[in-house]
């Protein structure tokens, strides 16, 4: 029976990267994933460049049933431990927009550069392994594979979440965590474009590829100034995909569409100007053509209106429209196009400090499976690394 010190189950961002900080300790480790090719979603990142940090990370920027769970790990592991690894490595990077760092190089290259840690270090990465059972055995825990059992002293999960199963994610790590008396809060599709209503599809089935710069709003949850975009389905874009991880089913979300602007002053301004513009030619200032035919349609008036014959009711109403449209979403995409899994391994059961069980000594939990998800722009991936380097310490 083979034994090693500690076995990391799924070979993705954050367990090849905590197979390698293993190995570096000194630890006989074994990275085991059911795919033939490892971290895939690494491979398909930011593009194809990888979106592997952002140096904004803070606290506010992760969703989790309890907020301070991720600031221990994150303090601790930093964007700039990141960079620091990649320059070791020759790899360099530019920063797109908003602290998100991409990889100069492919991503790839940042997938080589974990592979080659862990086995630099004598670590050992087995693909194409499936896992059938685990179970405690005393003070190991014993796992069987089809490459037949195996122990470990430490046994580390990092098999992510649901999103994308044509690329082999699985709900792994939730039944595990389940089987060893961890809560599990329910996984929901995030960062997911959201699908329109019938009546919606109908009403902007002529906009699709329309991009608008938005302050787009979830119920509960804060506010994102970045671009919107309509799609054949639904809505998309980068604000949408920030807000879907917010949202929840038959909620509303909100648009103000001209961010930072005062609509009423400017409509006023308008009519006093250009008393025989349309309502359309002013919304066109602001708006592609194709969305400002369409928005006086929400008010009742035609896009041939012209602004001397809106009242102060009217332009009081239409601005309040402009600062706070909400559409309720049919649903969204799902797990097919969903970029991350909201909801996991619940962080109650787990340390903050190390990610270990608070049931099973020995047992961790790290990277998305666990109920710590990011904003979109390589936080995601920040905490891969970063909750990875806090098992790392001590499995
Ligand atoms: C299209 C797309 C683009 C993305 N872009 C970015 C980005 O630019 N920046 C960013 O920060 N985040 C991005 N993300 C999110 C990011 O990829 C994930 O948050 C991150 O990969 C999570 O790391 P992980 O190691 O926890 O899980 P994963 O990287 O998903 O790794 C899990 C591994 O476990 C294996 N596995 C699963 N189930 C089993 C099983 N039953 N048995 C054995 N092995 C199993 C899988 O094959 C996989 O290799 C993107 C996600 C997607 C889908």
């Amino acid at each position: 029976m083979e034994h090693v010190d500690a076995l990391v189950l799924g070979g993705g961002a954050a367990g090849l990267f905590c197979g390698g900080r293993l190995a570096q300790r000194g630890r006989r480790v074994r990275v085991l994933d059911h795919s033939r090719k490892p971290a895939e979603k690494i491979r398909i990142s930011g593009g194809g460049r990888c979106n592997f940090t952002n140096l904004e990370t803070e606290p506010k920027c992760f969703l989790s049933e309890n907020p301070h769970f991720a600031k221990s790990a994150l303090a601790r592991y930093t964007p700039w431990d990141f960079c620091s690894l990649m320059a070791e490595h020759g790899l360099t990077w530019h920063e797109k927009t908003l602290g998100q760092l991409f990889c100069d190089q492919k991503s790839g290259a940042v997938i080589d550069m974990l592979i080659e840690d862990l086995t630099a270090a004598g670590g050992v990465l087995a693909l194409d392994t499936s896992i059938h059972e685990v179970r405690r055995e005393g003070e190991a825990f014993r796992v069987q594979t089809s490459a037949g059992p195996i122990t470990c002293d430490s046994l580390i999960v990092a098999t992510g979440g649901l999103s994308i199963p044509k690329i082999g994610a699985t709900g792994f790590a939730y039944e595990l965590a389940q089987q060893f008396g961890h809560e599990v809060i329910p996984p929901r599709p995030a960062l997911v474009p959201m699908t329109f209503t019938d009546d919606h599809r109908d009403a902007f089935s002529d906009m699709s590829g329309v991009s608008l710069a938005v302050e787009a709003r979830a119920e509960r949850g804060p506010g994102f100034a970045e671009n919107m975009l309509f799609t054949h389905r639904g809505l998309s874009g980068p604000s949408v995909l920030q807000v879907s991880s917010y949202w929840h089913q038959s909620e509303a979300i909100a648009f103000d569409l001209l961010p930072g602007m005062n609509a009423i002053d400017l409509i006023r301004t308008a009519k006093a100007d250009t008393p025989k513009q349309p309502v359309s030619q002013f919304l066109s200032q602001h708006f592609p053509g194709r969305f400002a035919n369409y928005f006086p349609k929400e008010l009742g008036l035609e896009k041939s209106t012209r602004l001397a014959e809106l009242s102060n009711h009217q332009i009081d109403q239409f601005g309040q429209a402009l600062k706070d449209w909400t559409l309720k979403p049919a649903g969204t995409e799902g797990w097919r196009t969903a970029e991350v899994t909201a909801g996991g391994v619940a962080t109650d059961g787990l340390s903050s400090r190390t990610m270990e069980s608070k049931f099973q000594p020995g047992l961790f939990f790290i990277g998305e499976c666990v109920d710590v998800t990011g904003w979109l722009g390589g936080y995601n991936f920040q905490w891969a690394w970063a909750s990875a380097a806090a098992a790392a310490e001590v499995a």
